[in-house]
């Protein structure tokens, strides 16, 4: 490149760079400046807040490690002046309990936010390397904690938290939820109902937030066949055996139900012969080369984006199934798990009004994630009740529930900014 060239380009570059903070500070009030300076001024907090919780172990069975955690981020939010309370879960249900912080008032809309204090491993201590932290959870999701407490402290540091309702709700079991949903989701579901929208801090996919995510369940499949000597195999005397049977199921659930938008179901156990069972994720069998299978176990899930994906993919499943060939019977049992968030159009509104501040922030758009990249989260368990967004967590995750699991603080500010500017909006 050559000097005028050069020169050129520079003053091309302080041109656009002056017509963004033009843009930049027409579009910002000066309380929303105020809010964003704060956040940029905490950033060695937050990584440092990052740290703490990330070095107290809370895999979601160790039920003094998940109140550990849930303690020590009790006290930021009791310092905010919020009214904290931690509830139990009953001894039956295994799990530590959750976390509740609210505000009170009745300015703008009433907001629900929602994170897990709980991490599927444990024993990574905190390590930084550059821009790279590491740890166990720390994007999944202790760094979107860390982002909530602070778009919080942000707000009060600005006045901002006066007389607007604000529930934040913290589960102890996100990662492994417990059962029955209306004791272990029952605080969750009360809250949702006094609010009008939820905003939930799993971690970010590059510049994206969540307006859908799949649900979760299960289903067995169980084939019972005449059985005998295997020359007699496709005699009416004996039929066509269990194992043929399970292959024409499995096969027309393929070509039939494969390839459906947001629809997959995986066979993930398959057991058959003279004998079989499953149970637990581990099958047992016996059989002959000499006999025809008698019984056949196939265990498998089923991932959907609505209520009505799901019971139609299963009425066609047992549709399939009940066409049983010739000498068999099959039966098919579906499990509830976790329901889908649908991405419904109030979800879109809260993305469009996500993607209005980044653009204001001068930090570009936000688009949509992709709803069949996103697993099963505890906001499905309340989707139905209100609009809500998801993946507006820490930035740069990889590796979640696995050794290794990362995060990066590079972008941690300005995706603090966007969701703390998004809920002051939002509480005018
Ligand atoms: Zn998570």
């Amino acid at each position: 490149m050559n000097i005028n060239k050069m020169k050129l380009m520079t003053q091309v570059i302080a041109i656009s760079l002056l017509a963004s903070s033009i843009a930049f500070a027409q579009s910002v009030t000066a309380v929303e400046r105020k809010i964003a300076d704060q956040i940029d001024r905490d950033r060695d907090a937050m990584i440092k807040m990052l740290e703490d919780s990330v070095n107290i172990d809370s895999p979601t069975e160790d039920i003094a490690g998940v109140k550990a955690v849930g303690k020590f981020f009790q006290k930021e939010f009791d310092a905010l002046g919020m009214k904290t309370r931690w509830v139990d879960m009953p001894a039956a249900q295994k799990r530590a309990g959750h976390l509740i912080a609210e505000t009170t008032g009745s300015k703008g809309k009433r907001i629900l936010m929602i994170g897990h204090l709980d991490t599927v491993l444990k024993g990574e201590r905190f390590r930084r390397d550059g821009d790279k932290v590491y740890g166990t959870g720390i994007a999944d999701m202790k760094g979107g904690i860390v982002m909530l407490v602070f778009a919080l402290k942000a707000m009060h540091a600005a006045g901002a938290l006066k007389d607007s309702q604000i529930t934040v709700l913290l589960t102890g079991d996100e990662e492994d939820n417990c059962e029955p949903v209306s004791i272990c989701r029952g605080d969750m579901i009360e809250a949702a109902k006094r609010s009008d929208l939820v905003l939930s801090f799993e971690g970010t996919v590059n510049n994206t937030a969540t307006v859908g995510r799949r649900g979760a369940s299960s289903w067995t499949i169980e084939i019972t066949s005449k059985t005998g000597h295997s020359s007699q195999i496709f005699k009416p005397a004996m039929g066509d055996g269990g194992i043929f049977e399970a292959s024409r199921i499995l096969n027309e659930f393929r070509t039939q139900l494969g390839g459906e938008q947001y629809l997959t179901f995986n066979p993930s156990l398959i057991v058959g012969g003279t004998t079989a069972s499953a149970k637990n994720a581990e099958g047992t069998a016996t059989g002959k080369t000499n006999v025809v299978a008698a019984k056949v176990v196939i265990d498998g899930d089923l991932r959907f984006i609505s209520e009505a994906q799901k019971e139609r993919a299963r009425a066609k499943m047992r549709e399939i199934v009940a066409k049983s060939l010739p000498g068999t019977s099959a039966k098919i049992t579906f499990f509830d798990g976790i329901p889908a968030m649908t991405p419904i159009p109030g979800n879109y509104e809260l993305l469009k009004q996500l993607d209005q501040v980044s653009r204001d922030l001068g930090l570009g758009p936000v688009e949509a994630l992709d709803p069949g990249e996103r697993g099963a989260g505890d906001i499905a368990f309340i989707a139905e009740l209100l609009p809500g967004l998801d993946g507006i967590g820490i930035g740069g995750g990889g590796n979640t529930h696995a050794r290794g699991e990362y995060a990066s603080v590079a972008d941690l500010t300005t995706l603090t900014k966007r969701s703390t500017i998004l809920i002051y909006r939002l509480t005018r």
